[in-house]
């Protein structure tokens, strides 16, 4: 924790806790760059994986979930969740305030903005959060990282070496049915 943080606790400000939704099948490094950056600005990172959103996941939940759990293991303030529903009742059972979104580029602004508004209309305590992508990942997604993968091609550079395995294996073990995910 750094002494910013101790010196707030210690005048009794309240912690700040931001949600990060979204589907993360599977984490790239695209995610993990707006949870490194954002964990810097919150007390505390919520990442939370969005139960039924997609609906062919190539991972299920609980492996999402284990993949970002350990790709987030060195950062003691995140921690990772899975929910289903609404993202605001999600945020009020936590406590948490802000959502965390990232934007790739102006195709994600318009659908973005949508929510961000929907989101403020179920409650208007709660606000949106965005960050921009950083010119590495720009072009980075989950799908784009599954496109590769699926057809044997490099991703180290896209995911964690746990993610890339991961991958691997799920696209063996699938054979050609991998094909509409
Ligand atoms: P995707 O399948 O497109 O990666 P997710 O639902 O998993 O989408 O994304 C969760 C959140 O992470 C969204 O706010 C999305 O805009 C953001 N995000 C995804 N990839 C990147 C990236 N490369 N840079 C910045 N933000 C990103």
């Amino acid at each position: 924790m750094t002494g910013r943080r101790e010196a707030r606790r210690a005048s009794g400000a309240k912690m700040t806790i931001a949600v990060y939704p979204g589907s993360f099948d599977p984490v790239t490094y695209g995610h993990l760059d707006i949870v490194e950056r954002s964990r810097k600005i919150f007390d505390r990172v919520i990442v939370a994986v969005l139960v039924n959103r997609s609906k062919q996941p190539l991972f299920s939940i609980d492996e999402r979930v284990a993949l970002l759990k350990e790709a987030t293991e060195p950062w003691p303030n995140v921690e990772v969740d899975a929910f289903s529903g609404l993202l605001v009742d999600y945020m009020k059972r936590r406590g948490a305030k802000t959502i965390i979104k990232g934007l790739r580029a102006v195709t994600d602004f318009e659908y973005e903005m949508q929510m961000a508004l929907i989101n403020k209309n179920l409650d208007p305590t709660i606000e949106t959060f965005f960050m921009m992508t950083s010119k590495e990942y720009s072009f980075l997604s989950s799908s784009i990282v599954k496109e590769v993968a699926r057809y044997g091609g490099k991703v180290d550079d896209l995911v964690p070496p746990i993610v890339a395995s991961a991958l691997q294996r799920k696209f063996a073990s699938l054979g050609p049915s991998a094909d509409d995910r």
